[in-house]
């Protein structure tokens, strides 16, 4: 198994590598990731100004690229030119943090993934509650368990894949295959630290009554979500509507 890791947090951060230490029992792992961290920076691509990758050793045995770019840069720029061959998997995280409902639009990570499965390779993000600093191990553990069961059981349709760990209790977190939530998060703008400036607030801890079956949702109930993406946003349902309407009647 040749898997891709990357992440959008940067190159050397703990939750990339434990996950490297728990892939790499498993398959043979090549790490790609972004020099610098690039949160939020969602599916953008460098391609007005040139990047590049340098070889970065970790503890001196275990090491990866370090690209000047984004999580999907990592991703085309590792799939394209540093790889002989496509991997079997691109895996994306940990990322310290939940990806779930609007977020995966503004998420690094699941848009790594996503690049991946664009170029048609299985490819699933993996985000966790921020809780979970302290047990990184455990977290990269559940999801080798979820990377092994989307092998087994998904379409052959589904490449990508949006993965979300809750804090971890004793014992396993059951599996639920979950949708995108969409409620809104409440956002506001505050005044920044420089006179003029705005600084976005996202509040945390608020109970917004996410909808049951969707991702924010089972993470709540201390569940894995397993959200299956795809890169295609077309609204099927609205498509067939307009079709529908724009049809004279016969
Ligand atoms: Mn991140």
């Amino acid at each position: 198994m040749n898997i891709l890791l990357t992440n959008d947090d940067g190159i050397f951060v703990p939750g990339l590598w434990a996950l490297h230490a728990a892939l790499r029992e498993w398959g043979d792992v090549t790490v790609v990731a972004p020099r610098a961290e690039q949160s939020g920076i969602s599916h953008a691509i460098t391609y007005r100004t040139p990047i590049s990758a340098e070889r970065v050793l970790l503890d001196g045995s275990v090491g990866g690229y370090a690209v000047s770019g984004t999580p999907a840069d990592c991703v085309k720029f590792g799939v394209l030119e540093l790889l002989e061959e496509p991997p079997d998997v691109v895996v994306s995280g940990i990322n310290l943090g939940l990806n779930v409902g609007h977020n995966v639009f503004y998420s690094g990570t699941v848009a790594a993934a996503i690049e991946g499965a664009m170029n048609g390779i299985l490819s699933v993000a993996f985000s966790s509650c921020p809780s979970n600093a302290d047990q990184l191990d455990r977290v990269a553990a559940e999801a080798l368990r979820v990377l092994k069961m989307i092998l087994e059981l998904g379409p052959e349709t589904a490449l990508a894949y949006n993965v979300n760990l809750p804090s971890l209790r004793d014992g396993e977190p059951e599996i639920m295959f979950t949708q995108q939530g969409a409620v809104p998060f409440g956002e506001r703008y505050r005044g920044g630290e420089g006179r003029g400036t705005y600084q976005l607030h996202i509040p945390t801890g608020v109970h917004r009554r996410p909808n049951e079956g969707c991702d924010e949702h089972a993470v709540e109930a201390g569940m894995i979500s397993v959200t299956p993406l795809r890169a295609d946003l077309t609204d099927q349902d609205s498509l067939r509507l307009l079709e529908r309407s724009a049809r004279p009647e016969s």
